[in-house]
């Protein structure tokens, strides 16, 4: 069965056509999906009932399983496990800092990455998801906050999967979640964070959206970081900092660089300079992150003396550079740990 949150405005109005319903019911239909986020098709009251039973027969409104969700013994960052309808697993993290809430949503089940410290990459990849199964996540939450009149506002496609591997399903969530007349939120509120598909980041800037971008770096060169990052050899770093540019240049939105740091890997002072230079002159963010502790990868993370001596060296050089706390790391919210935790349960 299709899940009705797949389906574009013009796709509702063509099975309805097809359907023989006046079209001025896709309005009906999408209001009720986007703004009033119904969770069955009974609640459609404004639509006749044997239109609901066609969508009924024809589309899921629902088709993620809240599984398990723990919180941060802060209370501040909450992670929520989700089964999928083939019984595959993702996850979602709300982070509460200041006065913004985040949601960090998946775009693939599993991740076909395989970026050595991950535990979404120890799990290898499952699927893809669909665009509707990444809108859910956030249609869910959403309606989690409205009891406490809460509201959600960022949202990060950081959590398992690489967004620029499953670009079309990404590509059409992100168009509905900025759609004004879907969930409406401002494209400076949406992060892409990709490990660097250089062609689609290409492809991406094309589109001369407002929407932020992160890049993982993990290191300032090809053979250190391919590493970590099996998939960067085929993604030259010299290559991936032109794209970024070139991001740059037609969106005029700042590029984030996220690097993990692991101690006596990737922490030296050396590579600082070095990474000073490949970044030289580009208009961008670098943030400094703690590794997070994973059952199958060995490092530890930098000690916080030499994250700050990494960064003083940075900043020093005229590359904005904050350190990031791994918020939530007690809630193991380093994408993978909950789903990886449940599998190896099954197995
Ligand atoms: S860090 Fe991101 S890209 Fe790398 S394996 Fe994990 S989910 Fe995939």
């Amino acid at each position: 069965m299709n899940n009705i949150y797949d389906l574009y405005f013009s796709e509702i109005e063509s099975f309805l056509k097809d359907e023989g319903e006046p079209s001025f019911r896709a309005k009906q239909i999408w209001e009720g999906l986007y703004q009033h986020r119904y969770s069955s098709w009974e609640e459609f009251s404004s639509s006749p009932k044997p239109l609901r039973q066609k969508l009924e027969s024809h589309f899921s409104i629902t088709s993620l399983i809240k599984v398990n969700s723990v919180f941060s013994t802060d209370l501040q960052t909450e992670k929520i496990l989700f089964q999928l309808k083939d019984s595959n697993y993702i996850e979602s993290v709300l982070l509460r800092k200041d006065n913004r809430l985040t949601l960090c949503i998946s775009t693939q089940s599993g991740c076909p990455v395989g970026c050595i410290f991950c535990a979404t990459g120890n799990l290898g990849f499952k699927r893809n998801l669909s665009s509707g199964e990444i809108i859910e996540q956030v249609i869910f939450i959403m309606k989690a906050l409205e009891p406490n009149e809460e509201k959600l506002t960022n949202i990060v496609l950081m959590g398992m999967g690489e967004p620029f591997l499953n670009y079309d399903n990404t590509i059409s969530a992100i168009t509905k979640l900025n759609d004004a007349n879907s969930l409406n939120i401002g494209a400076r509120r949406i992060t892409i964070s990709t490990i660097g598909i250089i062609d689609r980041i290409k492809q991406f800037s094309e589109k001369e959206l407002q929407i932020n971008l992160s890049v993982s770096l993990h290191a300032p060169n090809d053979l250190l970081r391919q590493q970590f990052v099996p998939i960067a050899k085929k993604y030259p770093l010299r290559e991936l900092i032109a794209a970024c540019r070139s991001y740059f240049d037609r969106t005029n939105r700042r590029i984030t660089f996220e690097y993990v740091m692991i101690k006596g890997i990737n922490d030296s002072p050396i590579l600082a300079f070095e990474l000073v230079k490949l970044l030289r002159g580009l208009n961008c963010h670098l943030n400094l992150i703690p590794l997070n502790l994973t059952s199958h990868f060995m490092g530890k993370p930098s000690d916080t003396s030499t994250i700050r001596e990494f960064g003083k060296i940075l900043l020093e050089k005229g590359i904005a550079t904050s350190i990031r706390d791994s918020q939530g790391s007690d809630v193991q919210a380093g994408c993978g740990q909950l789903a990886g935790k449940i599998i190896q349960k099954q197995h």
